[in-house]
């Protein structure tokens, strides 16, 4: 009793059909070529036991050995095929070396070989990522020390400007107290102010007002200016300081 079993191989039921006819060494094949015989194949399942052998496979695993045989009616033991019939072929004895080598079948090996190269060109696209990652990082941290050291220095210049606006203030006051608008106290005596001639006065903020009247006028769009010439108009000190000639400035006009 044969301990082999059948496996499809090279016949009239294959992809391709059966073999050619080998017709000697010295003949090139054709398409027209009779068929004749077919490659056979044959597997040893994994139940065939034989005294003293206990090196047997696991159950559904045929034996390591496989039978390849060419049966044809010519005294030649070959025959020829063509690629169909040579894929089905390699197939069918990839399929048997799979099953009886399952440790490293060729398929998964080629699959291994493609999921290590994704694997390290993921790798490689990780460690890329990373270094920007981190030089970004690094680049943040800097801006924000950069803000926070300008923070700190604005916070600085506003205390101070602060601070000056401050003194503005105090100076402006403690002059308006040693000489305010109005005062007399630097007059001349009237007997000296009697001999002097009359003479037309404008006092220096109202005079400075009327240029920026005329700025005004020049400069539609700078709506600041008005605001300049009435605070100038505001500052003026009404008299003249020696003589106490009244300013002539329309400002002090009651208003009709
Ligand atoms: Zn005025
Ligand atoms: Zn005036």
């Amino acid at each position: 009793m044969s301990i082999y079993a059948s496996l499809p191989g090279v016949d009239e039921e294959s992809p391709g059909g059966p073999p050619w006819a080998y017709q000697g060494s010295h003949i090139l094949p054709t398409e027209d070529d009779p068929h004749a015989g077919c490659v056979s194949l044959a597997s040893i399942p994994s139940h065939i036991t034989r005294d003293g052998r206990d090196d047997h496979p696991d159950d559904g695993t045929p034996w390591p050995w496989l039978r390849i045989a060419i049966d044809t009616d010519t005294e030649d033991p070959a025959v020829v095929i063509g690629p169909a019939q040579a894929r089905h072929l390699a197939e069918q004895l990839n399929a048997w070396a799979d099953e009886a080598d399952p440790t490293n079948p060729a398929g998964e090996g080629e699959d291994l070989v493609e999921v290590r190269r994704e694997r390290d060109q993921l790798l490689t696209m990780h460690a890329a990522v990373t270094t920007q990652w981190r030089a970004a990082e690094k680049d943040l941290a800097q801006v924000r020390y950069q803000r926070d050291q300008l923070r700190e220095a604005l916070k600085t210049v506003n205390g101070q400007c602060r601070g000056a606006e401050g003194r503005l203030d105090e100076l402006q006051k403690q002059q308006a107290a040693v000489n305010p608008p109005g005062s007399t106290s630097k007059q001349f005596p009237a007997d000296i102010l009697a001999l002097l001639a009359h003479r037309t006065y404008l006092s220096t903020a109202c005079e400075t007002a009327r240029l920026l009247d005329g700025a005004i006028i020049r400069n539609p769009d700078r709506d600041d200016l008005p605001a300049w010439r009435d605070r100038m108009h505001g500052r003026c000190r009404l008299n003249h300081k020696f003589t106490g000639a009244p300013c002539s400035c329309h400002c002090h006009q009651p208003a009709d």
